[in-house]
């Protein structure tokens, strides 16, 4: 029997899991989804989570340990930064765009706003604490927290990413530096080779994700219909115009931006491109989170797009941390949009201020989901919009968070790839049919 395409077999976990939460939001199955299906999507990103950690420890070391100097990782360093920073203001900018020619704060009623505003109070206060904890630090405070005091320590949480790939470059960088190579061959056989187990482990993990995708579709499609259906359809309503505007955003970033991208520097086909990365999409699009979609994001680049292991296992981890398309061009458009309803009018230095925090924003913005709408915090304050405005989004969040994840990933696979192009780093592979 044909074995089914990975991105086939997900996307049928996804329509299933839409379909079963429709029927068990009406069906009032709440409890019996929370006990019974609810879990296996927890299980099946658990397990995604698990091996990030090792994955981009060990992909790094040997990535690295296989370079021929440390001229070669400072110039894919510079490269993927510089083409992480232009993509990154070029989203901000096209939010802005869609935001200030649609304007889809205009429309929006006043009634609705109040209702969601004082709804919404308690959870307006804990985002502005989380947000405030995130200020109230120095300038130089991200690079402090860059470099752990314990790798161990950082190695126990997923969120200490930057401080696992500091420690990785360090070792990998120090491996190369030992002048007699013959004492530590067996040391990069080891790295080299674990790494092959681990991307194995991504494939075997992979078996379960259209159950865990249906679980996980499943039971967010319950949540999102625990609230008053009715209430929830005026709501909808209301922000449709606001969704349609990030949505605009995000699909012009993946259909018009990566695939001249990708021709211009790299002439690599946007076709095969979306058919190497298609499965990664997918896997963001149920999971919010482009933490727990790294390790399918290396396997597919290194895998189906030919990006080497040295390229991927660098340029993959650190944009999953600090390169968020998707997120900045909806923190610009969620910033304007909410100036507009409360009736503000931003001039071009707001709109300019917003480039700038919402590049640092998106940057800071944790890979996980939900960590978008906490940064925006940090953008309006920056340019006097009221917090509480954040009110007004909160019920369509979950799924533009969905789709801006989408746009996260998928820019980070573009820059790997044109990166590796740059660099003499892709390598011919043949496409999944
Ligand atoms: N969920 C997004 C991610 O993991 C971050 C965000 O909330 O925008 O990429």
């Amino acid at each position: 029997m044909k074995k089914i395409a990975l991105h086939w077999q997900i996307i049928i976990g996804l329509v299933l899991g839409l379909i079963y939460g429709l029927i068990a939001a009406n069906a009032s199955w709440q409890d019996f989804t929370a006990d019974w299906i609810a879990p296996w999507g927890k299980i099946f990103i658990n397990m995604l989570k698990m091996i990030a950690v090792p994955l981009v420890l060990v992909s790094l070391i040997s990535g690295i340990s296989g370079l021929k100097d440390i001229a070669q990782l400072s110039s894919m360093g510079g490269k993927t930064i510089g083409i992480y920073l232009a993509t990154t203001v070029l989203a901000i900018s096209i939010g802005l765009l869609a935001v200030n020619i649609i304007k889809p704060g205009d429309s929006f009623s006043d009634e609705i706003k109040e209702q969601m505003v004082a709804q919404n109070e308690a959870k307006v206060k804990d985002t502005e604490q989380k947000a405030n904890a995130q200020k109230e630090s120095g300038p130089l405070q991200f690079l402090e927290d860059m470099v752990p005091a314990n790798i161990f320590y950082s190695s126990a949480d997923n969120r200490n990413m930057l401080q696992v790939i500091f420690f990785a470059l360090l070792f990998g960088i120090s491996l190369i530096m030992v002048p007699d190579s013959s004492k530590v061959e067996p040391i990069k056989k080891f790295f080299d080779g674990t790494n092959e187990v681990i991307l194995k482990m991504v494939d075997v993990i992979m078996l379960f994700a259209p159950i865990g995708v249906f679980a996980l579709l499943g039971n967010i499609m319950v949540e999102l219909a625990g609230e008053d259906p009715r209430a929830a359809l005026e709501i909808l309503k209301g922000l449709a115009i606001y969704s349609l505007t990030v949505l605009i955003g995000l699909a012009l970033m993946v259909v018009v931006i990566y695939p001249l991208a990708l021709k211009l520097i790299a002439g690599y086909s946007f076709k095969r491109f979306l058919e190497g990365i298609a499965p990664a999409q997918l896997l963001a699009f149920s999971t919010s989170s482009s933490a727990a979609t790294l390790p399918l994001t290396m396997e597919r680049c290194e895998e189906k797009l030919g990006v080497s292991k040295k390229v991927a296992s660098f340029v993959l981890p650190l944009g999953a941390t600090i390169n968020m398309d998707g997120t900045s061009c909806y923190q610009a458009v969620a910033a304007v949009f909410i100036a507009q309803v409360y009736g503000m009018d931003l001039g071009i230095s707001e709109q300019l201020t917003i480039v700038l925090t919402a590049t640092l924003a998106s940057i800071g913005s944790a890979a996980v989901p939900g960590a978008g709408i906490i940064m925006l915090a940090i953008v309006l304050g920056s340019v006097g919009v009221p917090l509480e405005g954040i009110s007004l989004i909160f019920a369509v969040d979950r799924p533009l968070d969905m789709c801006r994840t989408v746009v996260n990933v998928t820019g980070d696979a573009m820059v790997a790839t044109t990166v590796a192009f740059t660099e003499n780093e892709l390598i011919a592979h043949p496409i999944e049919k």
